[in-house]
């Protein structure tokens, strides 16, 4: 059986970080390296200072890095791809440049010819820079995410389709389910071979961009990103999440594991701000769906994204970002069209200046 490290781990300071890697890969099926190229996918959702808690933090990465090195990798590459990535992938605040320098890694711009890929019954382009790796490492943000619930491990793969391409798959796979279907096909396809989450600093409350920074204090690790994911939505206080539900239907022992140092089930943040898990039911919520779907009418009852016009500063980055081509500015507001809208969340999340909530 797969085994999922969870170790403590109070601050970024290196000596710490550095043993608390080392212990979680004593204790968990480490892939060998030796003589490798090795890929260390971060979370760098949006170029952001590590103090933001939005990015994977640049000591764990470096801590990792250096590890992978002592055990003789022979090439490193640091790569993502933010949402809104349109010129050169150059990760300055968020800490990844210097920390690819001190390592002597590379970094891998994703924008650069990706290639298609179909798995499962979706096809999407992904960063070519796969094939050259020998060992793909997911080092995921511990966070909660507005459309998943949570984002983790095999989720922060999704970051190997490169820019902008990421927000129309959204039209392809509209519900929280069809997308964590989605999702395993891109982790599928992405050939990960370990995955850490990064849970010093976490983030709770409407993440993964605006929602609060949270001191977790751990470092999570295992071969089987399924199951590492669901420690961390146990340690959230999630009775389930879209993805892990949709992997279990596929593969019931997808998730199954040892905890040889902490078990989830001894972490629980009772007090963690998560996203609500669907909304409260209603006879309204219950009957108008009912009664539309007997008419073969499709009706969601997802929130709708609300802009706060004090706060909006008209970049028009969620114009930019919305698959359905459902925001623009008039007469100097952002004006949603609620009929295009397929509640994604991708202007939520990529709003700079935390000026849509979810309610
Ligand atoms: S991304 Fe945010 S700040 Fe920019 S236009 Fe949209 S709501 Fe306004
Ligand atoms: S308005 Fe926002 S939530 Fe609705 S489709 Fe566009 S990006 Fe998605």
């Amino acid at each position: 059986m797969t085994r999922c490290a969870i170790t403590c781990c109070e601050s970024y300071d290196s000596i710490r970080v550095y043993s608390a890697i080392k212990e979680i890969i004593e204790h968990s099926d480490f892939p060998d390296v030796k003589g490798k190229t090795v890929l260390l996918k971060p979370n760098v959702l949006s170029d952001n200072p590590p103090e933001k808690a939005i990015t994977t933090h640049p000591s764990v990465v470096k801590e990792i890095g250096r590890i992978v090195k002592e055990r003789g990798a022979g090439r490193i590459i640091i790569g993502d791809s933010p949402g809104m990535q349109t010129g050169s992938f150059r990760p300055r605040l968020s800490g990844l440049m210097d920390t690819a320098s001190d390592l002597g890694a590379e970094i891998a711009d994703f924008k650069d010819n990706p290639r298609m890929h179909e798995c499962d019954g979706f096809r999407f382009p992904m960063a070519s820079i796969l094939d050259s790796a020998d060992i793909v490492i997911s080092i995921a943000k511990f966070k909660t995410h507005q459309l998943m619930y949570a984002t983790g491990a095999v989720k922060n793969m999704f970051g190997l389709i490169p820019g902008l391409n990421k927000s129309p798959m959204h039209l392809k796979a509209r519900t929280p389910e069809s997308f964590a279907r989605f999702l395993m096909a891109v982790y599928k396809e992405s050939h990960t071979d370990y995955a850490f989450i990064d849970a010093v600093e976490g983030m709770e409350g409407p993440g993964p961009a605006n929602g609060t920074r949270r001191h977790i204090g751990l470092l999570m690790g295992a071969a089987n990103a399924y199951a590492l994911d669901k420690a961390e939505a146990v340690i959230m206080g999630y009775r389930s999440v879209p993805l892990i539900k949709e992997a279990e239907k596929v593969d019931k022992s997808i998730t199954e594991c040892s905890y040889p140092l902490l078990s989830p089930e001894n972490l629980i943040l009772s007090d963690f701000i998560r996203i609500p898990e669907g909304r409260k039911t209603t006879v309204r919520s219950l009957f108008i769906p009912n009664l539309l779907s007997f008419f073969g009418i499709h009706h969601d009852t997802r929130p709708f994204p609300e802009f706060d016009q004090s706060k909006c500063r008209k970049c028009l980055k969620c114009a930019e970002v919305c698959p359905a081509k459902a925001l623009r500015l008039k007469d100097g507001r952002i004006h949603i069209n609620k009929r295009k809208c397929i509640h994604c969340y991708c202007c939520h999340e990529m709003c700079p200046f935390d000026a849509i909530e979810i309610k």
